[in-house]
């Protein structure tokens, strides 16, 4: 199953919070809010925690329909 990476962003342009999810891997995924777009840069570990994903998310905003990019 696709990993679900849950998001909350603000919009550049016009300040407005953007909360959703992305998908990482293959498999099945339902979005929560807005669906994000994301590529994976790569997985970062840290010493005694889960590794975390390491990418790039884009997002157009609903309000100003500017294209978001965030690193995450
Ligand atoms: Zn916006």
């Amino acid at each position: 199953m696709a990993e679900k990476l849950h998001l909350t962003v603000k919009c550049h342009a016009c300040g407005s919070i953007l909360k959703g999810t992305a998908k990482y891997g293959k498999g099945s995924y339902s979005p929560e809010g807005l669906d994000f777009s994301f590529s994976a840069i790569g997985r970062i570990k840290e010493e005694g925690k889960k590794s975390k994903v390491k990418g790039e998310v884009s997002i157009i905003c609903p309000n100003c329909t500017v294209r978001n990019k965030y690193i995450i």
